[in-house]
């Protein structure tokens, strides 16, 4: 029986195996390798990955993304209230203090757990595992941010376990990506040699993690980890909508977060512009037809008017490095590389964050789905 490894991002999921002699990245029905981390429950069904995420702006109040944060929180967590006003779905307080979500769903109100939610999530990733491979999957290993806690670690394995997975080991998002680095390298240096030291950056959609880790032949340490929890690609895309919002406000009278669904929209388009804003530095045009009230809306931005618009942002990218390198007691000398992970990094100015540095593009995260003995490192160590 294959051994899968599962990368549950806030936004994004992948799936790798080990065959043919190396790894593989699974791709879903849409043959796409990557599968929205969306659920979305109607009158007649539930809808999970590209088919819920259809339904973001329809069926907003019971399509459930951007979660992955609430896992193993009580519902009066700071974050879960600041995130609460911002959500289209309902949150609820669960008997046990946590937060869960309320939704429509086959008619009924219902009451979710967040374990019950990604449990949904990791069942339709088992699936396309199942289809892609052909035989049945039950062994999975599961990434999840280094700054987790205990508590988010436990709630992630009991999601698991509701979608019928054995978790044989959780693993840091930056030990997976590690791996995957080291797996395929035939030029390491021996044991006995100075080891390799790589840098890796990962700027997902809500958090940014940077770690350091040496590299001999058939061995990985991970010297240093530091992220910042709360920068991520998601930040660029409010920056977009919250510039919008004013802008049609003066331009059209129109109030964009009265009305939910023209809001969901708005993200939808700001985080498209944004994604074009990383290969274009020209003016790009912002053209919604039929917005709201049967308005057209249509505004302009470029690369430039962005990345002031985003100072605020961009001067945390460097942070976290600086942070690694000090734990590590390593000089920039001691640096071989910096390989940068994750969607968010592709913003141009999000990647040249050390010009000191050797940068080279490094793909999106894989996981490589091998047990390996790791220890896990809790936040507070
Ligand atoms: P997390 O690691 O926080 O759990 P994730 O793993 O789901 O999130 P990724 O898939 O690594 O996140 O990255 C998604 C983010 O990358 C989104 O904010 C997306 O808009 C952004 N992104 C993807 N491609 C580009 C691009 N070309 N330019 C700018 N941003 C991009
Ligand atoms: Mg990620």
């Amino acid at each position: 029986m294959s051994v899968v490894g599962i990368d549950v991002g806030y936004q994004n999921c992948y799936i790798a195996v080990a065959r043919s002699g190396g790894i593989e990245t699974i791709a879903n029905e849409y043959s796409d390798r990557c599968t929205p981390a969306c659920v979305s429950l109607t009158s007649k069904n539930r809808m999970i990955g590209n088919a819920a995420k259809s339904q973001i702006t329809t069926n907003f109040k019971n399509t459930v993304h951007g979660f992955k944060k609430f896992h193993g929180r009580a519902f009066d967590d700071p974050f879960v209230q600041a995130e609460k006003p911002k959500l289209p779905y309902s949150l609820h307080k669960l008997a046990n203090g946590n937060a869960g979500i309320k939704v429509r769903y086959l008619d009924e109100d219902k009451v979710f757990t967040f374990e019950q939610i990604t449990g949904m999530l990791l069942t339709k990733l088992k699936e396309t595992s199942e289809s892609a491979l052909k035989k049945p999957v039950v062994d999975c290993v599961i990434s999840v941010p280094s700054f987790f806690t205990d508590a988010e670690r436990r709630s992630v394995f009991d999601a698991t376990q509701i979608a019928g997975l054995n978790c044989l080991r959780l693993i840091n998002d930056t030990t997976a990506v590690a791996l995957a680095y080291g797996i395929y390298k035939q030029d390491l240096p021996t044991p006995e040699e100075r080891p390799r030291n790589v840098i890796f950056v990962d700027m997902g959609h809500s958090s940014f993690q940077v770690s350091i880790t040496a590299f001999n032949k058939g061995k990985l340490k991970v010297l240093a980890t530091a992220f910042d929890l709360y920068l991520g690609g998601r930040n660029f895309d409010e920056a977009l909508v919250d510039y919008f919002c004013e802008e049609f406000k003066s331009k059209y009278k129109l109030n964009v977060r009265e009305n939910p669904r023209a809001l969901l929209r708005l993200h939808q388009e700001c985080e498209k512009l944004k994604k074009l804003m990383s290969a274009n530095s020209s003016d790009l045009p912002m053209n919604i037809e039929c917005f709201m009230n049967d308005i057209d809306v249509s505004g302009r931005m470029n690369r430039g008017q962005f990345e002031d618009m985003c100072a605020q942002y961009l001067m945390r990218v460097d942070m976290p490095l600086k942070a690694v390198l000090e734990q590590s007691k390593l000089s920039r000398d001691d640096i071989y590389a910096v390989e940068i992970v994750g969607g968010a990094t592709r913003i141009p100015a999000c990647a040249i964050l050390s010009p000191a540095f050797k940068v080279r593009e490094f793909s999106i995260t894989d996981v490589v789905p091998f047990p390996i003995t790791l220890r896990w490192k809790s936040p507070t160590e």
